[in-house]
């Protein structure tokens, strides 16, 4: 396998890189983009593992480019006298002054 750090500009100039350490990650893929791998990989002469690493870095690049100085927004706060009844708890409770994690934990203490 070529470098994690490929991308598709280099395996269109069929360049070698140096080999690194690498992990299997299982994803499912819809089969029509499974196609589209193949066709591409066949055309570009690389295999569908160096096309999908460049594929994700050129996408990875491009999200964190467009994500440069997001900031996730900030959690709602609920009020106190809607929070679950668990110290340190700050979610909203649901059933018997229980958030939705602590009344399932609850439940299945009790079986
Ligand atoms: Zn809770």
């Amino acid at each position: 396998m070529r470098s994690p750090n490929v991308k598709l500009d280099e395996l269109v100039a069929q360049g070698k890189v140096d080999r690194e350490d690498s992990t299997l990650m299982n994803v499912k893929v819809p089969t029509g983009l499974v196609n589209r791998i193949d066709r591409m990989a066949a055309h570009l002469r690389s295999s569908k593992t160096e096309l999908v690493i460049a594929l994700l870095n050129e996408g990875l690049d491009a999200a964190e480019e467009e994500l440069k100085g997001w900031k996730p927004p900030p959690k709602p706060v609920i009020a106190k006298d809607r929070r679950c009844s668990v110290k340190d708890c700050d979610r909203e409770k649901i059933a018997k002054g229980l958030c939705a994690t602590h009344y399932q934990a609850q439940r299945r203490a009790r079986r």
